[in-house]
């Protein structure tokens, strides 16, 4: 099963992916971590996109492409996989394609989790609350600021994306604004067809 899942920050895409995960048995694939992974190890690549995520922007096409491309060659990407924060560009999405066609692969579903944009500034408000409360360090680009160009980076290069993986009949929309139960159960709903057909 090899799943996208696009929506704005603080849709609930990480949520959605631990579960799916662990359902599927396949990784999640998470340009986001990989990147601050990098931030933290102080690689170049690193070194370069730290500035531009605690901006709020988006890092290249082509550094993100890369770690997708090495990513999904690893072993445990054989039975599939879940891309989450990827990808973020119709660049992104046209040079996954080619990835994948290659491999003579397909992505099987995108799933967009679609929500009001004024309820997820208080979302990201309360995921700080909760990562202070629980002792751990805060991401550099969760304050408003940065919420802010992270939203207009979404609207003007990954709302887009929607746009293309629908006009190839492969977006599925679901409502995030639900609880995580009901969203949970609608994407189960819709995968459990999927797999059927
Ligand atoms: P995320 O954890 O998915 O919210 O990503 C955090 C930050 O990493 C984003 O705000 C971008 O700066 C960068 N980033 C993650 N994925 C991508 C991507 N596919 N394209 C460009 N930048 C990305």
């Amino acid at each position: 099963m090899r799943l996208i899942l696009l929506g704005p920050p603080g849709a609930g895409k990480g949520t959605q992916s631990a579960r799916l995960m662990q359902r599927f048995d396949i990784p999640q694939l998470s340009t986001g971590d990989m990147l601050r992974a990098a931030v933290k190890a102080q690689t170049p690549m690193g070194l370069q996109a730290q500035a531009i995520m605690s901006d709020g922007k988006l890092v290249s096409d082509e550094i993100v492409v890369g770690l997708i491309a090495d990513r999904v060659e690893q072993p445990d990407c054989a039975k599939g996989f879940i891309l989450d924060g990827f990808p973020r560009t119709v660049a992104q999405a046209t040079a996954l394609n080619t990835i994948l066609h290659k491999k003579h692969m397909d992505i099987d579903a995108v799933i967009e989790l679609r929500v009001d944009e004024t309820a997820l500034l208080a979302r990201m408000e309360k995921r700080v609350q909760q990562t202070i409360a629980a002792g751990h360090p805060v991401r550099s680009d969760d304050n408003a600021e940065a919420f802010h160009s992270r939203m207009e980076a979404y609207r003007e290069m990954t709302a887009p994306v929607s746009a293309f993986y629908a006009d190839a009949g492969q977006l599925h929309v679901v409502d995030g604004m639900a609880n995580i139960e009901e969203v949970s159960a609608s994407i189960d709903a819709f995968l459990k067809e999927k797999i059927a057909a």
